[in-house]
């Protein structure tokens, strides 16, 4: 959603507080999607900031469906937003500053969702695992190690052998 800043770059003094809602589905990071289960609408504060610039706030939680990096389960991670960001219009804005400011600002709008997004992936955890202890999967056959144990020899895989077992897989795979 785009909101018109234009009254608020302009106006000394002027501050808008409005609850709008968030169309973001899911969120790009490092090329791949990841699901939105949840959300709140964004609570917005817009106040003038000097002439021609702005200080935004928001606020939202957004539930996102994220991969265990061991064993690729689904993780449901909340994510508590508090943006805190300065906006600076296009007409006092030096080259420099509306560089750093594209990621939100198109032109005198502000994109509620591109400054959600940027947020969620500044805060994005560094390990993601369902849970502390998760044994992930084997690296020869694929088994999920949390459901019990298998006999591959894991520390010397023989690529024969992960040969013949990509061909079973393809095989059960029909
Ligand atoms: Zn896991
Ligand atoms: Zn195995």
């Amino acid at each position: 959603m785009l909101i018109n800043l234009t009254d608020v770059f302009t106006e000394e003094e002027k501050s808008v507080t409005k609850e709008v809602p968030l169309e973001l589905t899911s969120i790009r990071f490092q090329g791949e999607d990841f699901r939105i289960l949840e959300k709140t609408p964004v609570r917005l504060t817009l106040a003038n900031n000097g002439q021609g610039r702005a200080l935004i706030e928001a606020d939202a939680e957004v539930t996102v469906e994220l991969k265990c990096d061991r064993c690729l389960r689904e993780v449901t991670r909340e994510f508590a937003v508090h943006a805190s960001v300065a906006a600076v219009s296009p007409d006092v804005a030096n080259a420099e500053e509306q560089d750093e400011e594209s990621g939100f600002l198109e032109g005198y709008q502000l994109n509620v969702d591109s400054l959600i997004s940027n947020e969620i992936i500044t805060c994005w955890p560094m390990k993601i695992l369902c849970k502390e202890d998760c044994k992930g999967l084997c690296s020869v056959c694929g088994k999920d190690l949390n459901e019990g144990t298998c006999d591959c020899d894991t520390f010397v895989p023989d690529p024969r052998m992960a040969a013949i077992m990509d061909i079973f897989r393809e095989n059960k795979e029909v």
